[in-house]
């Protein structure tokens, strides 16, 4: 399954917790959003998805492409 690239919906998140731009389908980890940022989102603070420690290597197990607290804004 091709690797494909859609604009992203309001309320959709990069691994990081930031909105996403755009996300990737055909992942074999599903889709995944990408917020156009390299840094990996690796700021200070928890996980925004478990709340533990951030992930130096690949996305949070908790991840989820729309995740309960990602409202678009108003
Ligand atoms: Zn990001
Ligand atoms: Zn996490």
């Amino acid at each position: 399954m091709a690797i494909r690239e859609r604009a992203a919906h309001p309320g959709e998140v990069c691994t990081c917790g930031r909105p996403a731009l755009v996300v990737h389908t055909g992942t074999k980890w599903g889709p995944i959003g990408w917020c156009g940022l390299n840094d990996g989102g690796n700021l200070s603070g928890p996980c925004p998805f478990c709340g533990g420690p951030r992930h130096d290597l690949g996305r949070c197990p908790h991840y989820e492409l729309r995740p309960d607290w990602a409202q678009p804004p108003k």
